[in-house]
């Protein structure tokens, strides 16, 4: 169920930190450390699936609808012109962290996205934008 060397299974038993925006017994979903953009959320199953190959039906259709209210939320919380959704398979395809997560990334009119990695957010601005986007979350 769990990967004791999966950094994502660490966030999901609280044993490593995260700027969390929702959670239930199957999902979470928390701000991204290296963001695209101020907002740049990920949603994970809590248990331990590496992709969308191995990830069962009924889960990946929860994960998706979190997705869906994730992305809601994050649309309103930081004004964007549109939400970018990325679930990236396999090295290859720039996967990094193997347990399966869908990226929601606002977007603003006019600018560009840079690459994965090259930004850091600390705790603080992290768990400011999480309050932000709960508070439409609940709306
Ligand atoms: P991938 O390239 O696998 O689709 O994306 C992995 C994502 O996980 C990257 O955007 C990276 O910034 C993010 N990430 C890596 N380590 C951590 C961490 O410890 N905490 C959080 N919140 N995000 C992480
Ligand atoms: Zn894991």
């Amino acid at each position: 169920m769990y990967d004791n060397s999966c950094i994502f299974c660490k966030i999901a038993q609280k044993k490593a930190p995260a700027s969390t925006i929702y959670e239930d017994d199957d999902v979470m979903a928390f701000l991204d450390i290296n963001p695209l953009t101020r907002g740049h959320t990920l949603i994970i199953p809590k248990k331990h699936y590496k992709d969308i190959f191995d990830t069962p039906p009924e889960l990946l259709a929860k994960i998706h609808k979190t997705t869906q209210q994730t992305a809601t939320a994050v649309q309103k919380a930081t004004n964007a012109d549109g939400i970018s959704i990325f679930q990236q398979n396999g090295a290859a395809a720039g996967q990094e962290i193997f347990h399966i997560h869908v990226h929601v990334v606002p977007r603003h009119e006019g600018q560009k996205l840079g690459r994965f990695g090259n930004t850091h957010a600390n705790r603080q601005e992290l768990d400011q934008t999480a309050a932000e986007i709960k508070r439409q979350l609940t709306q």
